[in-house]
């Protein structure tokens, strides 16, 4: 119970506090080896844990135990289950998830990575979105040392590969990874991919890809229906510390039917109204000010800014509070200066608005984080790399 409760907020705690993650696990005294001088509760269980590296940040809040499982994705949640508890070892290899945007694909991913480590069922745990993968291989070519990209990921026991289909028409990446996928195939190792849809419906990829990608189990996520939609709310509203009216969870499902992002994206404008207002939340206030879907709220621009927004949290796995929040990590403010960068270089909306949006911040704020992307991307290729992923994936997906 400890561990399941506290396990994983010890572990961000550390994290945030030392940069490096620990493996927490918990033993009752009677099991304790009293003869070991180490008692204390933070080391590993095993005799010889196997050494965790990650190459991308898994992200604890993503887990099994905060997914809400419905007949759409029951399927998908018991594959990734299954794979976790013992990768390579299952008939599901590779296993592939597809669906649309905002169905928990990521989060699935996340959570596999995050069981594989907290119950160090893989040792070497690569988390990858296919765009790192190919600048990581353009770096590695550009060096003219591609030894370091391939140690990192063939070495690799389980390969997590976000959202395949930007692998798209990049040749020299795909036979990269083609050959990535058959070395650790061949060693049993587990791969687990997420695609926006089915892998024969991938364009541009080569077919010996795909065929591979359709050789083990391919599961689908389908839209949440409306009891799974309500108790998704539910638990992000308790996740905060709020218990949501029955009506009001009910009000704001059936508006929002087919993204469970938008659906968290409504609960947080509605709450962040109700307490802005100090008004209590019930369904007649909630329908009083959202008499539409509660993303039509405000016109356009703050709609294209919030997309930014959910995109760009996406893109470095990070949530739109700690986007939006004010701490001063590196990797948050990185990533916070770059949302706001976009949403000036993509929008018109004034530098206040978009302050606002990423926390109440004011325009100087703005102004310098721009200045700040902008100085990096001349001097630091990879981050322009990244920026400029960042940006067509925006731009693919129609908000500038
Ligand atoms: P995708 O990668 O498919 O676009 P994500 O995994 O990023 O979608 O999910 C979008 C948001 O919705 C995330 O914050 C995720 O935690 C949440 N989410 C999606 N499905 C569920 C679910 N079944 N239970 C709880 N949260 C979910
Ligand atoms: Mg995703």
């Amino acid at each position: 119970w400890i561990f399941e409760h506290y396990g994983w907020v010890i572990e961000r705690a550390v994290h945030e506090t030392k940069g490096w993650r620990p493996v927490v696990s918990f033993h009752s005294s009677s099991n304790v080896d009293r003869t070991s001088p180490d008692t204390s509760s933070t080391h590993q269980q095993q005799p010889d844990p196997p050494q965790i590296e990650l190459t991308f940040p898994i992200n604890a809040r993503y887990r099994f135990d905060n997914f809400v499982v419905g007949e759409g994705n029951e399927f998908a949640f018991s594959a990734a289950q299954a794979v976790a508890e013992s990768p390579g070892k299952t008939a599901f290899n590779p296993l592939v998830i597809y669906s649309g945007v905002g169905l928990g694909k990521t989060h699935l991913l996340q959570a596999i990575g995050y069981h594989c480590q907290t119950h160090a069922t893989a040792g070497h745990i690569v988390f990858i979105t296919a765009e790192k993968f190919i600048s990581d291989y353009i770096g590695s070519i550009r060096r003219r040392d591609t030894s370091e990209f391939v140690a990192t990921y063939r070495t690799a026991d389980i390969l997590l590969v976000d959202d395949i289909q930007f692998f798209l028409q990049t040749e020299g990446s795909q036979r990269e990874f083609f050959h990535t996928f058959n070395t650790l195939f061949q060693n049993d190792k587990q791969i687990v991919l997420t695609s926006d849809c089915a892998p024969p419906n991938l364009k541009g990829f080569e077919p010996r890809l795909v065929s591979r990608f359709e050789s083990g189990l391919v599961a689908n996520i389908d839209a949440p229906d409306i009891e799974t939609r309500i108790a998704i709310l539910n638990n992000k509203a308790e996740s905060r510390g709020t218990v949501l009216p029955e009506d009001v969870g009910r009000y704001i499902a059936e508006r929002h039917a087919t993204n469970v992002r938008e659906l968290e994206g409504a609960l947080t404008r509605i709450l962040a109204f109700a307490e802005l207002k100090r008004e209590h939340l019930t369904a007649e206030l909630v329908s009083r000010l959202f008499p539409h879907r509660i993303q039509d709220m405000g016109g356009d621009p703050n709609l294209s800014l919030s997309r930014i927004q959910e995109t760009t949290a996406d893109f470095f796995s990070l949530s739109i509070d700690q986007l939006a929040g004010s701490s001063r990590r590196q990797e948050l403010t990185q990533a916070r200066h770059v949302g706001m960068y976009l949403c000036k270089a993509l929008t018109r909306s004034p530098l206040k608005s978009i302050g606002i949006q990423f926390g109440r911040k004011d325009h100087t704020t703005v102004i310098n984080a721009c200045r700040s992307v902008e100085k990096r991307i001349e001097m630091d290729s990879a981050f322009r790399e990244l920026v400029r992923q960042l940006k067509a994936r925006l731009v693919r997906q129609g908000v500038a």
